[in-house]
């Protein structure tokens, strides 16, 4: 699978040239060409403002000059880097790549600092491009192809096949990919280490290719979108590439990559499996399969790298999504530094985080009596019956139960993987993607932390 490329043909120029729509600040005199025009208004946030402005634009149009003359640099910066974002197509079989030429007053200075914004947006790209592919293509197989061609940007790449996974004693991730024709894997990507010598922050992706739910089979309306059941994985890709892009160094991403499948040799609901760690979990739900491979990544990682810090990064729950809507990821953190982090990462870029409680009552609803750990919490339980309703939290007590005292972060990114759909009602379309698409979220977040600096 090819890397996403820069989605427009992008110019930049001091005068707009002839033949473009035309987007800019209020209404500005010094434009004389009848054509489309199309207001940017500033408030909603520059980003957004970009992709707006992007999405505004007539299908017919030739292309967009963005008026950013007289703008601050890093506001012009933003508004550019929102109509690029907003332009891709990660679907489409035939994207339309039309001209993008920003207007500045000091055009090359803007060049310049686009130039240094592209790694990010790149990563997000490219977390989008992994997202939309359909599950018959982004096999778990292919899925690992596609994260090894990341060598070439200086990640060291290596890759854990099914026996590799057996053999390290790996048996959640094992016994969530059996019955798939393809994988399990266990990827990691690593930068450089850190030249002073510090431990790595380890991000962990959650990578199902596809989710049928397993034997707890999901319902047959909205299980096409379980072709994004990996974007978590992508997430972290995207930022490593990012990095990697921008010559960092301290950070690895460990991914476990399986489709959650139907067979003979699924595994079911009862079963009690042997985690990497040594503990014993209870099955509960197949289709809780994401804590599983997470659970097993986050010992992998722990074991192999000694990480300073853990940030897990899944499309987990549909809890949250009823929780938080789809404006806001969870996050649900064990260390006041980390989180304080992660909240400012989240703020520069636009991606907005919502912390989430982990209680003693949602840890102790995990107690089994077969095994070390329930996988979730039993039906029944919580204020409302049932388990639906707190799984994002007991969900995250069941990671946290992994991380040791490691600081540990997780980002239920469940709500917020893909831009609502048209049809989804009471919700503003997606600033900076199309409805119904990737928006590639978490891949600019995690690359917008400091990783030499963060706890
Ligand atoms: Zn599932």
């Amino acid at each position: 699978m090819a890397e996403a490329a820069l989605p427009v043909r992008l110019g930049f120029a001091r005068r707009p040239p002839p033949g473009l729509a035309w987007a800019a600040p209020g209404l500005r005199p010094g434009w004389s060409e009848a054509g489309q025009q199309i207001p940017l208004p500033l408030a909603e946030g520059a980003l957004a403002a970009g992709g707006r402005a992007m999405a505004a634009l007539d299908p017919a149009a030739a292309g967009l000059a963005l008026d950013l003359r007289g703008l601050g640099a890093g506001l012009a910066l933003d508004v550019l880097s929102g109509a690029v974002l907003r332009a891709a197509e990660p679907a489409k079989p035939r994207p339309l790549r039309r001209r993008l030429v920003a207007l500045a007053d000091d055009p090359a200075a803007l060049r310049a600092a686009w130039a240094a914004r592209w790694p990010e947006l790149r990563g997000n790209l490219l977390a989008r491009r992994l997202v939309a592919a359909p599950a018959n293509r982004l096999t778990p197989r292919a899925f690992v192809a596609a994260l090894s061609g990341l060598r070439g940007h200086g990640l060291r790449v290596e890759v854990l096949d099914r026996a590799g996974i057996e053999q390290a004693g790996l048996g959640l991730i094992a016994a969530v990919g059996r019955a798939a024709a393809s994988g399990p894997y266990l990827v990691t990507l690593a930068l450089p280490p850190d030249p002073a010598g510090r431990a790595p922050i380890a991000f962990i992706g959650k990578g199902v290719c596809f989710d049928t739910g397993g034997i707890c089979l999901k319902p047959a309306e909205g299980m096409e979108t379980m072709r994004a059941d990996m974007a978590g994985a992508a997430a972290c890709a995207g930022a490593m590439l990012a990095l990697a892009l921008r010559g960092a160094r301290g950070a690895v991403a460990v991914l476990p990559i399986v489709e959650n499948a139907i067979g003979a040799d699924a595994y079911r609901p009862g079963d009690v499996l042997a985690s990497g760690s040594g503990r014993t979990v209870e099955v509960v739900d197949t289709d809780a399969e994401g804590r599983l491979i997470l659970a097993d990544a986050m010992h992998y990682a722990r074991t192999r790298f000694a990480p300073r810090a853990i940030v897990d990064v899944a499309t987990l729950t549909g809890s949250i999504v009823i929780a938080l809507g789809r404006h806001h990821a969870g996050l649900f953190c064990n260390h006041a530094g980390l989180r304080a982090a992660l909240l400012d990462a989240a703020a520069r870029v636009g991606e907005a985080l919502w912390p989430m409680p982990i209680g003693q009552s949602h840890r102790e609803d995990l107690a089994s009596e077969i095994a070390d750990i329930k996988q979730c919490a039993p039906a029944g339980s919580g204020a409302w019956g049932g388990r639906l309703l707190p799984d994002a939290c007991h969900a995250a007590a069941f990671l946290e139960s992994f991380a040791g005292d490691l600081p540990w972060a997780h980002l239920d990114i469940a709500g917020v993987d893909l831009a609502p759909p048209e049809e989804e009602a009471g919700e503003e379309p997606h600033p900076l993607a199309a409805p119904g698409m990737p928006t590639g979220f978490g891949a600019r977040l995690l690359a917008a932390l400091d990783v030499s600096a963060a706890p």
